[in-house]
C-alpha cells in the first residue's frame, strides 16, 4: 500500500491537438507507468488529468506527456494546478464534459500507421488482409465526418454496428483503438466489391482485390472508391492503357499522378532528396512532385510527357496498401471526375459519370461524407509547398493574428476553395476545383455550409473576388451576410502574410495568370506595398494586348503575338513565324490587332512567361494551365548560365512599369544567333529575379512576399529567395497555402478581417 501522506494532486489541462488522436490512452498509459492514479477526460477545450502520487513521478510524467505525445497530437499548452489529495485508488478515464460547442478541431484524414501496417499483413491478425482498418493513431477523419462531436454516430461509421471484439477494444482504455471513431473489423465493418457495367457484382471482399490486380495487368482502367473519392487507376508501365485514359479523359498532355509499392520503388524511379522523402512518407502522405530519372522502363513516358517532374505518392490507405503490396508495379492514380467536376464520391454517380472512362469499379459501401482530393506538394527552398491542398492539410486551420470570427470567403473562380473564420482561426476548405460546372458550383456551396454548420458559424461577413463573372462572387451576392470584394492580388499577398504571421508593411510579389485590378484591366505581375490600410500598386509589369482574350491562356503563342505587336507594332508580322503562327492565322491575329476587339491589355507576368515559352519555339498552344511555364522552367534547369538581359523602369506618373522591351529584343537576338533554348530560358529567369530584386530596392521594404501561381516555379522561387537574402530583405513564399488561386479564400478572409478592425 502506498503512503498516502506523501502524495501529491496535479491536475493537467492540455489544450491543442489532442482530441480523436489517441491522447486518453497515451495520458493513460504514461500514469499508469509512473503509477500515478485519478482520472483523465475530455474537456471542450482539450484533455484534463487529475492526478495523485509521487511529486517526482508527477514531473516526469508530466515531461513524459510533452516529449512523447501521439504523432497526430499537438501540444499547445499545458497548465498545471494543485489541490487537496483524495483518497484514491484507481485510474480511469471518464466520461467527456464535452459540450458539442464545436471547439474541438476536425482532424484531416490520415495516412495508415504502422502499428495498423502490421495488423494487415500479420496472417494471425484477425485484421489481416482488412482494408478498412484504422485506430486512433490513423484513418479516415474529415472525409467521413457529417457533424461534431467526433463520435462515431456523427460519422458514416453509423451505418456499421460494431461487432462486440471491436466494442471490447473500443472501450479498453489500453487499447490503441480506444474511442477510434471509425474502428471496424471484417465482421462489422465495411466491404469490398467489383463492379462491371451497370453495377453487377462480379467479386467480392478479398477475392475483389485479387481479381483488380489482374484486370490492372491486363491494362484494364480502374475506378477505385478510396478515401475521399473515386480515383482512376491502370498500369503506370502499359502505354496503350494510359493513353486510352488520356482519350477518355480528354486529357492529351497532363501529367498523371502516380502511386508507388514503397519509398524504395519511388527511389528507383525518381530522385527523391531528404525532403521530398520526408512529405512522402509523412502522415498526409501527399503527391509530391519528383524529378524523374532518366530512362526508366517502369514508367511509361505517357505518365508525364515533356515533364521533368512526376507526382509520386505512396499508398496511404489500408486499401491502397493491399492492392500495391500485390501488385507490385506502380500505377497510374489520377482523380475519377470528368475535367473540371469535383471527385466522384458516390458509386452510383461513379457508374453514371465515369462510365466510357473505367473498366470496372473497385467499390466499398463505407459512405463518403464530402470529396477530398489527392494533396500536391512540391519542395522549393527546401521547404513543402502545398499546391493542390486537400487529403492530410484541410480543414485544419491556419492561426491568425486577426479575428476573422463570422467571416467566410468564396474564394477564386479556379482551383477554388473557401474558407470559414472561427475567432483568430481560419479552417480553409480542401480543393474544390474550376468552378466551371454546376457541380462545382454545388460543392462549393456545400463545402462552404458544411464547415458552417460544423463549427456552427452564423456568416455575417462574406467575402469575395473583385471580378464579377467570378461564380464564387455570384455565390457570396446569394449570401444575406454583407458582401466584401477583395482584388485578387491583395488576397494572393494577404494569403501568403497570415500563413506566416508577417506584420505590415511588406511589398507583395503576387505573379499569376490573371486577376481584375481595382482599375478594371486585368492584372498579374504585381508589386503592392501592403500596409495596416490596405496595399497600393506600386509596380507592375509593361503591358501588352492579349489578342482573343481568354483564348490566350490556351495558346501562349497569342502572348507572343500581344508582345511583339507591343514592341514592332504593324512590324510584328516580320517576327510573326517564330510564334508558330501559319499564314492565315497571322491574318486572323492581324485583323484582331486593327480592329482592337476582344484584345485586352494585361500586366501578367504569367502571360508573358507563356510569350517567351512560345518566342523560343517551346510551346505554342497548351491543354492544361501552367503548361508552357512548366516547359520553360524544365528547359531552363538544363542551362546553368548566369547572364541576364536588360531591362528599365518607366514611371507612368503613378506607378513604377517594368518595362521588359530590351529584355524581349534580347531573346529575339539570342534565337537568330542560334543561342540554345535552355541558356536563353535561363537568363530569362535570372532577369525576371532580377526585377523582383531591383523592385525590392526601391521600395523600401525589408519583408519580401512571393506569391501567386508563377512561384510554384522551383526555379524562380528558390532564385528570388536566395538574391532576396543575399541583399538583406526578408523573403516569405508558400508552404502549407498555395500560392495559386487556391489560398484566395484564405486572404479574402483576411482582407475583410482587416476592414472590420478599421471599422470600415
Ligand atoms: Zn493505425
Ligand atoms: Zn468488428
Ligand atoms: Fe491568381
Amino acid at each position: 500500500m502506498r503512503d498516502i501522506d506523501t502524495r501529491t494532486r496535479r491536475i493537467f489541462r492540455i489544450t491543442g491537438v489532442v482530441q480523436g488522436v489517441g491522447f486518453r490512452p497515451f495520458v493513460y498509459r504514461s500514469a499508469w507507468e509512473f503509477g500515478l492514479l485519478g482520472t483523465i477526460s475530455n474537456s471542450p477545450a482539450g484533455v484534463t488529468a487529475d492526478l495523485e502520487g509521487e511529486l517526482d513521478s508527477l514531473e516526469r510524467f508530466e515531461e513524459c506527456i510533452q516529449t512523447m505525445n501521439p504523432p497526430l497530437s499537438r501540444i499547445e499548452n499545458i497548465a498545471t494546478s494543485t489541490g487537496p489529495c483524495r483518497d484514491i485508488n484507481s485510474l480511469r478515464i471518464i466520461a467527456s464534459e464535452t459540450d458539442g460547442s464545436g471547439t474541438t478541431i476536425v482532424l484531416p484524414d490520415i495516412a495508415i500507421c504502422s502499428d495498423c501496417l502490421s495488423d494487415i499483413f500479420d496472417e494471425s491478425n484477425r485484421r489481416y488482409r482488412y482494408p478498412f482498418t484504422n485506430c486512433t493513431n490513423c484513418g479516415p477523419r474529415y472525409s467521413i465526418i457529417d457533424r461534431l462531436p467526433y463520435d462515431r454516430c456523427n460519422t458514416t461509421m453509423s451505418d456499421f454496428e460494431m461487432c462486440d471484439r471491436c466494442r471490447e477494444e473500443y472501450h479498453d482504455p489500453s487499447n490503441r483503438r480506444f474511442h477510434a471513431q471509425p474502428t471496424a473489423c471484417p465482421d462489422c465493418g465495411p466491404q469490398l466489391e467489383l463492379w462491371v457495367g451497370k453495377g453487377n457484382v462480379i467479386k467480392s471482399r478479398d477475392d475483389a482485390l485479387v481479381e483488380t490486380c489482374r484486370l490492372l495487368r491486363n491494362g484494364f482502367v480502374i475506378a477505385l472508391k478510396g478515401l475521399g473519392g473515386f480515383q482512376l487507376l491502370v498500369d503506370a508501365s502499359n502505354d496503350d492503357a494510359i493513353k486510352r485514359l488520356r482519350i477518355a479523359k480528354f486529357r492529351p498532355d497532363k501529367p498523371f499522378a502516380v502511386m508507388v509499392p514503397s519509398i524504395e520503388y519511388a527511389a528507383d524511379v525518381c530522385l527523391i532528396r531528404e525532403a521530398e522523402r520526408e512529405s512522402l512518407v509523412s502522415i498526409a502522405a501527399p503527391i509530391t512532385l519528383c524529378q524523374k530519372r532518366n530512362e526508366v522502363d517502369r514508367l511509361s513516358d505517357s505518365v508525364a510527357p515533356n515533364n521533368n517532374y512526376i507526382g509520386i505518392m505512396l499508398p496511404y490507405t489500408p486499401l491502397h496498401c493491399l492492392l500495391m503490396t500485390d501488385y507490385g508495379e506502380p500505377v497510374v492514380a489520377t482523380s475519377g471526375n470528368r475535367s473540371s467536376e469535383p471527385i466522384i464520391t458516390d458509386e452510383h454517380e461513379a457508374l453514371a459519370k465515369l462510365s466510357g472512362i473505367a473498366d470496372y469499379y473497385l467499390v466499398h459501401n463505407r459512405r463518403i461524407a464530402r470529396h477530398v482530393d489527392d494533396s500536391v506538394v512540391r519542395i522549393i527552398a527546401a521547404q513543402e509547398m502545398t499546391i493542390r491542398r486537400a487529403r492530410g492539410f484541410a480543414p485544419m486551420p491556419v492561426r491568425m493574428d486577426l479575428d476573422v470570427n463570422g467571416i467566410v470567403s468564396f474564394g477564386g473562380h479556379q482551383k477554388n476553395s473557401v474558407a470559414v473564420g472561427v475567432g483568430r482561426s481560419a479552417y480553409l476548405s480542401q480543393h474544390i476545383g474550376d468552378l466551371d460546372s454546376m457541380d462545382s458550383l454545388g460543392a462549393a456551396e456545400n463545402t462552404l455550409s458544411g464547415l458552417c454548420s460544423i463549427y456552427a458559424v452564423k456568416p455575417d461577413v462574406t467575402a469575395c473576388d473583385l471580378h464579377p463573372d467570378y461564380a464564387g462572387s455570384d455565390l457570396a451576392m446569394r449570401q444575406s451576410s454583407e458582401v466584401v470584394r477583395v482584388q485578387h492580388h491583395y488576397a494572393h499577398v494577404l494569403s501568403c502574410m497570415v500563413e506566416h504571421s508577417v506584420e505590415s508593411p511588406v511589398l507583395g510579389v503576387a505573379w499569376d495568370g490573371t486577376g481584375l485590378g481595382t482599375d478594371g484591366t486585368i492584372w498579374g505581375g504585381e508589386f503592392l506595398s501592403v500596409s495596416d490600410s490596405g496595399f497600393a500598386r506600386t509596380a507592375s509589369l509593361r503591358t501588352f494586348p492579349l489578342p482573343g482574350g481568354d483564348a490566350a491562356a490556351r495558346e501562349p503563342r497569342r502572348s507572343a503575338a500581344g508582345v511583339l505587336f507591343e514592341l514592332y507594332s504593324d512590324d510584328w508580322v516580320d517576327y510573326a513565324s517564330q510564334p508558330g503562327f501559319s499564314g492565315v492565322e497571322i491574318k486572323m491575329i492581324e485583323s484582331m490587332f486593327s480592329a482592337n476587339v476582344n484584345m485586352p491589355s494585361t500586366s501578367s507576368a504569367g502571360r508573358l512567361f507563356d510569350a517567351v515559352a512560345s518566342l523560343t519555339g517551346l510551346c505554342y498552344k497548351t491543354s492544361f494551365e501552367g503548361q508552357a511555364a512548366i516547359l520553360l522552367e524544365h528547359t531552363a534547369e538544363m542551362s546553368d548560365v548566369t547572364r541576364r538581359y536588360e531591362f528599365d523602369f518607366v514611371s507612368d506618373g503613378e506607378i513604377l512599369i517594368v518595362n521588359w522591351a530590351k529584355m524581349i529584343e534580347g531573346i529575339m537576338s539570342d534565337t537568330a544567333d542560334g543561342v540554345s533554348v535552355p541558356d536563353i530560358a535561363r537568363t530569362f529567369h535570372n532577369t525576371m529575379i532580377t526585377v523582383i530584386l531591383e523592385v525590392a530596392e526601391k521600395s523600401g521594404e525589408k519583408d519580401i512576399v512571393l506569391t501567386g501561381g508563377c512561384f510554384q516555379n522551383r526555379l524562380l522561387a528558390e532564385g528570388a529567395v536566395e538574391a532576396l537574402r543575399y541583399r538583406g530583405f526578408c523573403p516569405y513564399w508558400h508552404a502549407a497555402v498555395p500560392p495559386n488561386d487556391g489560398g484566395l479564400a484564405l486572404g479574402q478572409l483576411a482582407a475583410a478581417a482587416r476592414n472590420r478592425e478599421r471599422g470600415e
